[in-house]
């Protein structure tokens, strides 16, 4: 039977270390942008309130109608851009279709963009010179640390290509010295690639898409998987995976609580990053 990755329990710890930061920085401001009502996203964007409260960040949720124009919404972040009370921005994806995500990204604030999604940011992971980077992936990485996973020489295996987790997740495990192998919805046999993983990190939004015979004995696996069914909240990998694993990350309680609190530590480091700046600006 695999160890539990407590997700849970580490993000308790650190967002009560995040707490102590965010009253020594006085008290950073967080602002969410959702345009829409998109029910799945309200409910994320009101976890991340809560917890940016609790931790004495203080955030204000913006809430734009399903059909505000791309003008609108860009006005809206350039103003929470030339805010000096809001040190993070989010925009909740997805957007509704007919906003252009990626205009509406670039134009963030490089420096306030939580969710390290901008192209600078992006680029700069790519680089090996991490400086805001997408929460899911830090909160995997923190947790892979924290119950000491060798990444140095692993097979590492990542289902999943999407800018938010697949490819950052990829970059850090490729910067800790995995090797690592990306699977996605074109990969021919994805059997013989999870099978292979000694660090197995699935992202795909498919239930059960992984099943115990598809897990290595004894590997690590990384559930990133929030997939709302009948039954309730399920993950990627099906729950039976536990007992082939040697460490996993159970849903809920794995994955998700460590999103949040990196969230919350991405802000923290942003005020950090625009303090860096205006004391040493770029010559
Ligand atoms: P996405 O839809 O943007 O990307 C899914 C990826 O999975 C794609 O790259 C696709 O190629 C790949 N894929 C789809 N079907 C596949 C298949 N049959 N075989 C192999 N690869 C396949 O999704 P995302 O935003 O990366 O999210 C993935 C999942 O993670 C979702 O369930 C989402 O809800 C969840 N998620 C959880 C957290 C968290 O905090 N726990 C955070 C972000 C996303």
């Amino acid at each position: 039977m695999a160890t539990i990755l407590d997700g849970k329990a580490l993000a308790e710890r650190a967002r009560a270390e995040v707490k102590a930061e965010v009253a020594e920085l006085g008290h950073p401001g967080l602002a969410t942008i959702l345009v829409g009502d998109d029910s799945a996203s309200e409910i994320y964007i009101r976890r991340k309130h809560e917890a940016a409260n609790e931790v004495g960040i203080r955030s204000n949720d913006i809430r734009l109608q399903a059909d505000t124009s791309e003008d609108e919404l860009l006005d809206q972040v350039a103003e929470l851009n030339g805010d000096s009370s809001v040190q993070g921005i989010l925009v909740q994806l997805p957007l509704p279709d007919h906003l252009d995500e990626a205009a509406v990204i670039r134009a963030i604030d490089p420096a306030k963009d939580v969710d390290g999604l901008h192209p600078l940011n992006a680029g700069l992971l790519y680089l090996g010179r991490p400086t805001l980077v997408p929460a899911t992936p830090i909160g995997i990485m923190a947790l892979l640390a924290a119950y000491d996973i060798e990444l140095s020489g692993a097979r590492a295996v990542v289902v999943g290509r999407s800018d938010i987790v697949g490819k950052p997740v990829s970059l850090l495990l490729l910067q800790a010295n995995a090797t690592v192998t990306i699977c996605h919805s074109r990969t021919r046999d994805l059997e013989r690639e999870t099978l292979d993983a000694d660090v197995l990190v699935v992202a795909a939004g498919h239930p059960a898409l992984v099943t115990p015979d598809m897990v290595k004995h004894g590997s690590t696996v990384i559930d990133v998987g929030m997939n709302r069914t009948d039954a309730g909240l399920v993950g990627d990998v099906d729950a039976a995976a536990m007992d082939v694993a040697g460490h996993m990350t159970p849903v809920p309680g794995g994955v998700g609580p460590m999103t949040i609190a990196s969230l919350l530590r991405n802000t923290v480091r942003a005020v950090r990053l625009q303090r860096l700046a205006f004391e040493f600006p770029p010559t």
